[in-house]
């Protein structure tokens, strides 16, 4: 078989993510098909090189001395996707198979944007992804760190993910209980960090369900009254973009990763020390620990929305955004970074733990 790749040298890799920071690959890949990701898996191997995985650039921050090894842009379509998806069996010759009355798969490209499908889903009336509308970044990069929002989380959604397994250069279907989703995680950013290369998700969606409304936010937008999948989705699109977490050009407040830090889980007996010290700290039940929100101790920790640092800041709708204000580095990001991790610590203890996947540091 010839060749379907085109391996670049030394390729911009700043302008290809959300935060616009960080320097060059050394060698490029677009693949544009599984094929593609075994052909550029096999180079690297076969050059000793490092392999970076990189979808829509949404929830990462390159160094400023880039990446040294092989960075493999994923851009497989759902039209790839359903080509093998109908090989394998899964899909009927429309590319949609009934699953289970009212429920239907959808097998998309790991390189779709996620927001597109999303919209797909809620403008035919499937609901179980609605809550997720305005999530920058590509289908594939969903199931990493099982991203959520608004009281979803895609991993209720999520059937089976196809990766090309690193170790062996083979397709494998992993199911969702495999997938070991829990929050912000899942095995692909913990037990098996850059093993699979995910080339297509199945999801499982519900025909005419109804919407998740259990977020504070969307119950006192909605009140008694039953919204639509299209209303939630747009109370949620507008709640975003009222915090600047929807990417538009022409908001220098949403060039950032998204939320920069994972709201910590302390235990109850941590809790109860913090609070007898310093009254009351708002938490929510998780298993038998807690969850603080993030945004809560930096504020109290003297770090306020809109709060800069040179080139970088806090920014002034959301204060788990760090954005870029112009001119940036990655150091830049970094120092800044730092300082509110440290600011968190010395004041509640509590090391907070960044989001974003941080390649060539
Ligand atoms: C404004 C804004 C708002 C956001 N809001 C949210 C939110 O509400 N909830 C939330 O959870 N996240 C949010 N994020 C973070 C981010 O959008 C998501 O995590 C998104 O799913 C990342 O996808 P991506 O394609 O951009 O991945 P990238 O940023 O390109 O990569 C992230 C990680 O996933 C890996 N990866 C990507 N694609 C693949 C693949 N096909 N196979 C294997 N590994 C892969 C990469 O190697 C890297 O480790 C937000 C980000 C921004 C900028």
């Amino acid at each position: 078989m010839s060749s379907s790749i085109e391996i670049k040298e030394n390729v911009r890799l700043a302008p290809l993510t959300t935060l616009q920071v960080g320097g060059n690959a050394k060698y490029f890949v677009t693949a544009e098909n599984e094929f593609a990701v075994i052909e550029a898996l096999a180079f690297a191997r076969e050059m000793g090189l490092a392999v970076f995985i990189l979808g829509g650039g949404s929830n990462l921050l390159i160094s400023d001395s880039g990446f040294d090894g092989l960075v493999v842009q994923m851009k497989m379509d759902r039209s790839d996707a359903r080509k093998w998806a109908e090989e394998d069996g899964y899909l009927d010759g429309s590319g949609l198979e009934i699953d289970e009355p009212g429920s239907r798969r959808f097998c998309v490209g790991a390189g779709e944007s996620w927001d597109d499908f999303v919209k797909f889903c809620v403008e035919n009336d499937f609901a179980g992804v609605e809550c997720l509308s305005g999530i920058p970044g590509s289908v594939g990069g969903t199931p990493i760190q099982n991203v959520g929002a608004y009281g979803q989380e895609v991993s209720e959604s999520i059937l089976a993910v196809r990766c090309i397994d690193t170790v062996n250069l083979r397709p494998i279907r992993i199911t969702n209980v495999d997938c070991k989703f829990a929050y912000r995680s899942s095995i692909f950013n913990t037990s098996e960090v850059g093993r699979y290369v995910v080339y297509d998700v199945t999801f499982l969606l519900k025909y005419q369900g109804s919407p998740k409304v259990v977020y504070k936010d969307l119950i006192e937008h909605f009140g008694e009254r039953r919204p639509s999948l299209t209303e939630v989705r747009e109370a949620v699109l507008n709640i975003r973009r009222s915090k600047s977490m929807v990417i538009d050009a022409d908001d220098p407040n949403s060039r950032s990763a998204g939320s920069f830090f994972k709201n910590p889980i302390v235990s109850c007996d941590k809790l109860a020390e913090l609070q007898a010290e310093m009254g009351n700290i708002p938490n929510f039940p998780f298993g038998d620990a807690v969850k603080i929100p993030a945004a809560w101790l930096i504020e109290k920790s003297g770090l306020h929305k809109g709060f800069s640092l040179g080139n970088v800041g806090i920014s002034s709708n959301h204060t788990l955004a760090i954005i870029n204000r112009g001119g940036a580095t990655a150091n830049d990001i970094f120092v800044l970074k730092d300082e509110i991790q440290r600011t968190v610590a010395d004041k509640f203890g509590i090391m907070l733990d960044p989001e974003p996947v941080f390649v060539g540091f």
